[in-house]
């Protein structure tokens, strides 16, 4: 399997990071190049790159496309002609040097916008974003979502048409859902019900699409996060990027030869209601011992306060500022279970980076240390050698980010057509 092509010599160190390049290149390369050289495919491409670049040079183009200059200088004239993309002349190059300006492309789009929405165990988040990506509006509330599914739609709506009318939108080309449980990218339907409970016999491609009148597409929330760390986090510029949520629950997500891997039906990175062994504490989904209910922010914040001798509000609740002895060892350890999952993980994929999001693991400090002393104590020498344990760039917020930037990418090839 092609894709799956771990760095083996440590020559991928982070200090080495090269610009990422097109998120769909290794597919073009091994497709036939025939069907690959079709005028649409060469647009859509083109698209994308100028999108997750944030703006780039003809030159840029010839090199990522493998095309020669006047089949770039045809492809550009024809988008700049459109008013989808628009050029920029700089006036010197970047270094400074005396000779002709470069242009610049930028993405302008077709004008509409795309929206995401994050449902979390415990809240609804919606954004608006451009074309580019750019998010011009976004707004969260709590919510139920795990007991209450039709609320959960009726408030990604309210909120939606809320910054809708904000912005002064005119049109949105696509919606993109992160559902923070098994859900099956393809079909959208959702495994395992234990998981999310109130959602038995709801298909949620089904509820969502009744209150979203443009295209929607859904997708575990954790992929989204990976996908929002590699495009605008943490992740930025490296193919290979091991992302997981710590919050109401614990799930995983991977970046791997710079391409989302979901599995066969969107289902890879579940890590959550992985059994622990040794442990016997009752999950959510009926079972005991999984490793969401030893780690994940609710199960830590209930044990904090148990120690605290008080009840922590999870609203206002923030890991940082846990610096009791009793405290820092409750963290400590969930950082040392996760971890020792982690390093199977890693063993697995052996990514560049582990970036670790959600309320829990985007803040803890001391959390993260046991994540790392975990992880470089089990997993294989090699493997450690280069990788970095990191926060989310983005703080809570990867999810929502990966989730418009996947609308837009989704966006692209209607608006191609167009
Ligand atoms: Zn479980």
């Amino acid at each position: 399997m092609q894709w799956v092509n771990g760095s083996s010599s440590g020559a991928m160190a982070l200090a080495d990071r090269r610009p990422r390049s097109l998120l769909v290149k290794v597919e073009m390369n091994t497709m036939n190049a025939g069907v690959m050289g079709s005028r649409l495919r060469n647009r859509q491409l083109a698209l994308n790159y100028i999108r997750q670049t944030g703006g780039c040079s003809r030159s840029d183009l010839m090199r990522e496309l493998g095309l020669s200059r006047s089949g770039v200088n045809h492809l550009v004239s024809a988008l700049i002609e459109e008013g989808i993309i628009e050029p920029q002349q700089e006036a010197q190059d970047s270094r400074g040097k005396r000779g002709r300006p470069s242009t610049f492309l930028n993405y302008r789009g077709s004008g509409g916008l795309v929206a995401g929405v994050d449902l979390g165990h415990g809240h609804v988040t919606v954004a608006l974003a451009t074309l580019s990506g750019e998010i011009r509006a976004e707004a969260s509330e709590s919510c139920d979502v795990d007991h209450d599914p039709e609320g959960a739609a009726q408030l990604a709506r309210r909120l939606y048409d809320k910054l809708f009318a904000e912005v002064g939108a005119s049109r949105v080309h696509h919606v993109v859902v992160g559902v923070p449980g098994p859900i099956n990218e393809r079909t959208g339907s959702l495994h395992a019900p234990t998981v999310l409970a109130g959602w038995i016999n709801v298909r949620p491609l089904d509820l969502l699409e009744r209150h979203f009148n443009v295209p929607v597409s859904l997708a575990h929330d954790a992929t989204l996060g990976a996908y929002g760390e590699q495009l605008r986090g943490a992740g930025r510029g490296l193919q290979h990027v091991l992302y997981v949520k710590v919050s109401g629950g614990v799930g995983a997500a991977m970046i791997v030869n710079g391409q989302r891997f979901v599995g066969a039906s969107g289902l890879a990175g579940e890590i959550g209601h992985t059994t622990i062994q040794g442990t016997s504490e009752l999950c959510r989904c009926g079972n005991r011992g999984c490793l969401e209910s030893i780690v994940s922010a609710d199960t830590i914040r209930r044990q904090l306060g148990l120690s605290a001798g008080r009840d922590y509000d999870a609203d206002t609740f923030d890991f940082r500022e846990i610096k009791d002895v009793a405290g820092v060892r409750i963290l400590s350890e969930a950082g040392w279970s996760l971890g020792r999952h982690l390093s199977d993980l890693c063993n697995c994929i052996n990514p560049q980076v582990v970036v670790l999001g959600g309320s829990l693991g985007a803040h803890s400090d001391t959390f993260l240390r046991g994540v790392e002393q975990s992880i470089s104590r089990f997993a294989q020498p090699g493997v450690v050698e280069d990788l970095e344990i990191v926060h989310s760039a983005l703080g809570e917020r990867s999810e929502i980010v990966g989730a418009v930037m996947l609308a837009v990418e989704r966006a692209i090839p209607a608006i191609s057509h167009e």
